[in-house]
């Protein structure tokens, strides 16, 4: 088959590989129909993440269909239409049982992670993908729900949502502020209404991001390279600061801002994947009653956002904005890395 190769810094090809196995009862293999690249790819192809062995196929979201089962899956079959879970879980060791599936202790890459695809094992940007403890770590896609929407619930929406709006703990009438209007802040702005939202300002350098946060429910948006951005954000609140601030970023710059926001008794929800060391200005903050989070996604609500999308509540396809054919995997790659030009937010790759 064929698939999309990390071979180190900066290189990676669409080349040929040998097709997947079943390594265990519990595994499937799935014929990928449609993956999408995340920003964490690019942080593996810069060399951020050096767990990522060279040859090792990349990507972690996809819907596919699957033509192989292990003998001890049971609640799937060949044929079925599925969503794969950017996390496995084996669904009964200790941390999957508490629901914490991003710490799933199975013995996949042995590593204690839930994240594997495309990290430990290979991932889904090819023809086909070996998933562990398939029964778990794959959904079913009803038959009205497009590829292009059930993409979104691999790893963008429950991420936005968990790591963002629930460990935020959003609650009805709360000023939310999302500093960083990516896919994954989009999701947030998207998700934090089903928890009450009264207000949702989008932060981001970049307009046409702030834009397209308008049409995922922000109420308002602040140019975060403008030199009054925080008086602009707190003239929204009632000047004490927002009662949510949700970073979708990665960096130390967007984290600090969070913390200036924010109001006494607030929450930081940190979802950003950072790379560097970050301030954090405890002489200030223990005073201000803050809770602060941060997190791997879990992907435990997966099968709830699923019901959204299916029942058009949430509309995951407006994420996609750009289509390629598997043949055009390095174009795909090439339009997603340059984002502020190309107005990418999802760029969808299908066989
Ligand atoms: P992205 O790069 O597409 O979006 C980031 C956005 O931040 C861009 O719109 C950019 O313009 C904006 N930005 C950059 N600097 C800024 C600044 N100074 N002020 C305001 N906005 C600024 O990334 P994404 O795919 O949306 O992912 C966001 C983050 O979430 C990344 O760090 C990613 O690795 C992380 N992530 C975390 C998890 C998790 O489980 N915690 C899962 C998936 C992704
Ligand atoms: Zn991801």
């Amino acid at each position: 088959m064929k698939a999309l190769v990390y071979g180190g810094p900066g290189q990676k090809s669409w080349t040929d590989v040998p097709d997947p196995t079943l390594h265990s009862p519990t595994d499937a293999i799935v014929r990928v129909d449609t993956t999408t690249i995340c920003g964490t790819d690019l942080h593996i192809l810069k060399g951020d993440v050096p767990a990522v062995a060279v040859g090792r196929i990349l990507g972690h979201e996809g819907v596919g269909t699957i033509t192989e089962v292990g003998s001890a899956v049971s609640n799937l079959k060949v044929g079925d239409r599925v969503i794969i879970s950017c996390i496995k879980s084996c669904g009964h060791c200790g941390n999957c049982s508490n629901g914490l599936y991003s710490h799933c202790l199975g013995d996949e890459g042995a590593s204690g992670i839930g994240w594997v695809f495309g990290h430990l094992i290979d991932g889904t940007q090819a023809e086909f993908v070996r998933v562990p403890y398939a029964d778990n770590s794959l959904h079913k896609l009803p038959e009205d729900v497009s590829d292009d929407q059930g993409v979104m619930l691999s790893d963008i929406l429950p991420t936005g949502f968990e790591i963002g709006v629930q460990y935020g703990r959003v609650k009805p009438g709360d000023v939310v502020a999302v500093i960083g209007a990516g896919p994954v802040g989009l999701a947030a702005i998207a998700t934090a209404g089903l928890y009450g939202a009264a207000n949702i300002i989008a932060i981001d350098l970049d307009e046409n991001r702030l834009e397209r946060a308008r049409d995922f429910g922000a109420t308002d948006t602040v140019v975060s390279g403008a030199a009054d951005w925080k008086e602009q954000v707190l003239a929204l609140t009632d000047g004490a600061g927002v009662d949510v601030a949700i970073e979708a970023v990665g960096i130390p710059a967007t984290f600090t801002m969070a913390t200036e926001i924010v109001r006494p008794g607030g929450n930081i929800a940190n979802v950003g994947v950072h790379g560097q060391p970050v301030d954090l200005h405890l002489e200030n903050l223990w005073i201000q009653n803050i809770n602060i989070s941060m997190g791997l996604v879990n992907a435990n609500t997966t099968k709830m956002l699923l019901k959204l999308v299916a029942s058009k509540k949430l509309q995951a396809e407006k994420l996609a904005t750009h289509h390629f054919t598997f043949d055009q995997f390095l174009e795909a790659y090439d339009t997603f890395s340059r984002a502020a030009e190309t107005k990418a937010l999802k760029v969808v790759i299908t066989r």
